[in-house]
């Protein structure tokens, strides 16, 4: 991609690669001198990418499980019963639900409170003020839209995973998605003991079966036109990214899928000097040492280092 010796990314498919690093450090830099390094590192950049993954949202104030859950999906745990489940959004997404209309019932209670209704912008807008002036894009495995919201514009997006707003055929029987938050509305309306009118069920406008959310869980996920569009705007940026320096941004990745975003960021920094590395995650900012200098890994609050950066940079651009 950046050099003669590299394969030039042209699919997104193309990019997932790199490996579980053997030699993660936590870097013991007092967190002054992170936060310093990374404004630094980001300062001198013409192109950032950033990736952002659950972290983002959470440390951004989204919530998923306890207090919430308890309080929003009340009905759900007394109908199916707290049990492995009904915990936490991520879990009760797998309950086996006993048909299409109870299935509903839940998804579309979910969907709107993880997607559509869900605000938590406030960090992003810091984040993206901060980043004025630069050549960005964003790759992120959240479904849930909100640096979109915070004002980051679509064609700079490629949001792999899916999203809380789209449904498709749960075959994946033909490659279109359906926009369902107008749907959704009215099965919130229309529930009644966590089950949605039968008429209101969605089928597969092709093959007539039932339809899935769009959100990558196993292989029928579907790749729309607008998901293929997107990946090539984000091949196109990494391939623009040679003229200039480059900073991929992570942001509050772990190691649930760090095939997506974590891993070839690790290997875009070990194999093009004209890259840096600032990962950001509340304990899962380990770095390889083998990248020197031109990796900072803050494992912090993030919402606090965010607005660390953020102030630093604004403290040298008054200077
Ligand atoms: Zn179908």
């Amino acid at each position: 991609m950046f050099n003669r010796s590299t394969k030039k990314i042209t699919r997104f498919s193309d990019f997932l690669t790199g490996d579980y690093a053997r030699d993660y450090i936590n870097q013991d830099t007092p967190y002054d001198e992170q936060i310093e390094r990374a404004a630094a590192i980001i300062r001198k950049a013409d192109y950032v990418l950033i990736g952002a993954g659950a972290g983002m949202s959470t440390a951004a104030g989204a919530e998923y499980g306890g207090k919430f859950f308890a309080e929003h999906f009340a009905e759900f745990q007394k109908l199916y019963g707290k049990g492995p489940y009904m915990q936490d959004m991520y879990s009760a997404g797998f309950y086996p639900f006993p048909d299409q209309e109870s299935k509903w019932g839940y998804w579309s209670h979910q969907a709107l409170l993880a997607g559509a209704d869900l605000d938590v912008t406030p960090l992003h807008k810091t984040l993206l003020e901060t980043l004025k002036g630069k050549k960005l894009f964003l790759l992120s495995t959240n479904a849930d839209h909100q640096f979109e919201k915070a004002g980051l514009p679509t064609e700079q997006i490629f949001q792999t995973q899916g999203s809380y707003n789209l449904i498709q055929c749960k075959r994946g029987c033909h490659p279109k998605t359906y926009n369902a938050v107008e749907l959704f509305r009215q099965m919130e309306r229309e529930r009644k003991d966590g089950r949605i009118p039968s008429e209101l069920v969605p089928k597969c406008p092709v093959c007539g079966g039932d339809m899935e959310m769009n959100l990558r869980v196993d292989n029928y996920f579907v790749e729309d036109e607008n998901w293929h569009a997107a990946e090539e705007r984000f091949c196109q940026f990494l391939s623009a990214c040679k003229e200039g320096r480059t900073v991929l941004l992570e942001l509050g990745v772990g190691f649930n899928t760090p095939s997506i975003i974590r891993f070839p960021f690790e290997k875009l920094t070990r194999e093009h000097e004209n890259v840096s590395l600032v990962r950001l995650s509340r304990s899962k900012a380990m770095v390889p040492v083998s990248l020197g200098e031109r990796a900072v890994g803050i494992n912090a609050d993030m919402a606090q280092s965010i607005t660390d950066i953020s102030e630093k940079l604004r403290g040298w651009d008054k200077e």
